[in-house]
């Protein structure tokens, strides 16, 4: 107590009231008094004290009620009953109901202050026992809100968290590294890793690990092994393991990073191990290097082709026959050509997926450009004596899309009406309204095509290899942009053909309702 301790003496004798102040006063102690009951409780309510000796025999409100009073009010303060000896008994009952001591009356100041001092240091001693325990259930609350919140924040997270202490059990993991892993008996906790792995082997299935099926693929060292390496090493550079784990079943590439936990002396205390599911970025890898070889493999096909007719023309072979060199300097210029062609093709491909989020969306009547786009091609029509019905409604509604992917699109699908026709073919242009899409049909009357070819008809640089085909050049690669470009539009495109009779490629895009 750093203030000095406030006594309050309630009795109606005036003669023990002086009294006693006098010779608390002498003690350094603020002393108040109160003549009654009614009084000092109205005192004890106004201000805090420490001790109050209080007469038993008042009137008004006697001393047994005020005990009561004055401990609901506040529960530690020390209460000293001052009693004569003709009710001794009452003192003892006031005792039994909360008071700390009695005192015999008449009394001498000495006993007055060594009881008061020893009911002081009672109040003193109960108010930090109160502290202390407060204290307690402050932290055991901030724990408790503390740990709720790791454990909130490691569950929410969408990477797998597995905590190991230095025996390698399993201390802490989450929701995701469960799924992931195939965790089972994670309801308890504090076993081997190995305990809670159920996913069967991997990789073949490399010997029982203590983690089987948990493998890192570098050297087929399970997860169990890793974390042994890393909970083992004296050497506290290596603090981090980052490894891939194949999965067989469920069919996941997962990156583990392992890293050692120590406090803040460097004592290591076990290990955390975050587990991010990298499938989807694994896939995305193999299409772009399986993209990558078959670029290469089509480009190696026109170039080779130009370096043997070059080849042939340098090696004399044609002698004086200018016509022989120039038929082959021709088909040389040919396949350049095509060679060329396929290089626009594929830029084309890169620009329309690296420009996937910068489309210029604006609201367009695609019939125009479908006529506009048919007036470019005539020339090339006529040269097979093909003919174009166009058949749109002026109602046809507009839809929100890219300009210039819309004449791309439709490049590529009436240049192949015109293409793939036959002689004094034609080609048919017609659209569908439904409730959410229209579509546009472009019909032709050529070639068609097999049925098994159609699922392909879209792959990047798939072509129907055939006599029909053979002498018509292509990169494979124009329905590959046609149909990214209606992906991008969030539409969709079907064909449907059947060997010669012909072909209609649909292609239906999302319009928006006028509402009036
Ligand atoms: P290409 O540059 O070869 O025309 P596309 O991707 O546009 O490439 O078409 C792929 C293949 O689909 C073509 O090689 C052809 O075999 C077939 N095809 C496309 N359009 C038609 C069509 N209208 N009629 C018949 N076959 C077609």
């Amino acid at each position: 107590m750093n203030r000095s301790p406030e006594i309050l003496v309630v009795d109606d004798e005036p003669g023990i009231r002086e009294g006693c102040k006098r010779a608390l006063t002498r003690l350094n102690y603020a002393v108040d008094l109160a003549e009654d009951g009614a009084v000092g409780l109205r005192k004890v309510q106004q201000k805090q004290y420490d001790l109050i000796l209080m007469d038993l025999m008042m009137p008004g409100i006697g001393g047994l009620d005020l005990i009561k009073k004055v401990h609901d009010i506040d529960a530690e303060i020390i209460i000293v009953v001052i009693t004569g000896y003709a009710t001794i008994e009452t003192a003892v009952e006031a005792t039994k109901r909360g008071a700390y001591d009695y005192l015999p009356k008449p009394f001498a100041p000495e006993t007055l202050a060594v009881l008061v001092k020893r009911g002081l240091e009672k109040r003193e001693l109960r108010l930090e026992a109160q502290r202390l325990h407060h204290e307690r259930d402050q932290r055991l609350l901030e724990l408790a809100g503390e740990k709720s919140r790791l454990r909130t924040i490691i569950g929410c997270m969408a990477d797998g968290v597995l905590v190991t202490n230095l025996e390698r059990q399993l201390v802490l993991w989450n929701a995701a590294a469960v799924k992931m892993l195939r965790l089972s008996g994670t309801d308890e906790p504090g076993r081997p890793l190995s305990h809670y792995v159920k996913a069967p082997s991997i990789d073949g299935g490399r010997g029982p690990g203590l983690c089987p099926g948990v493998h890192f693929r570098r050297e087929g060292s399970s997860l169990d092994e890793a974390l042994q390496n890393i909970l083992s090493s004296k050497d506290p550079g290596l603090a981090m393991i980052s490894q891939e784990i194949r999965l067989e079943d469920p069919e996941l590439v997962l990156m583990a990073q392992m890293a050692s936990v120590r406090d803040e002396r460097g004592t290591l205390l076990g290990a955390v191990t975050v587990l991010r599911d990298i499938t989807k970025l694994k896939e995305i890898e193999k299409i772009k290097s399986q993209f990558v070889s078959m670029v290469a493999h089509e480009l190696r096909a026109p170039l080779a082709a130009i370096e043997g007719w070059l080849d042939v023309v340098l090696s004399g072979a044609a002698g004086e026959d200018e016509r022989k060199k120039e038929a082959w300097l021709e088909r040389a210029k040919e396949r350049a050509h095509s060679l060329l062609a396929l290089v626009s093709d594929l830029l084309e491909i890169n620009k329309i997926e690296a420009g996937k989020v910068a489309l210029k969306m604006e609201s367009v009547q695609v019939a125009d450009i479908i006529r506009k786009t048919v007036d470019f091609l005539k020339p090339v029509a006529d040269r097979k004596s093909i003919t174009f019905t166009i058949e749109i409604p002026d109602t046809l509604p507009t839809v929100q899309a890219d300009v210039q992917d819309m004449e791309k699109l439709f490049t590529n699908l009436i240049s192949n009406a015109i293409k793939y026709n036959v002689d004094k073919g034609s080609v048919t242009i017609e659209t569908t309204v439904d409730a959410h899409y229209v579509g546009f049909h472009v019909k032709d009357t050529g070639i068609g095509m097999a049925p098994e070819h159609l699922p392909r008809i879209f792959d990047d640089f798939f072509r129907v290899e055939d006599k029909r085909t053979s002498k018509i050049s292509g990169t494979g690669l124009g329905l590959t942009i046609a149909k990214k470009i209606v992906d991008s539009h969030f539409g969709h495109i079907e064909v449907k053909s059947r060997p010669d009779q012909g072909s209609t490629f649909s292609v239906y895009l999302p319009y928006q309702k006028r509402t009036k």
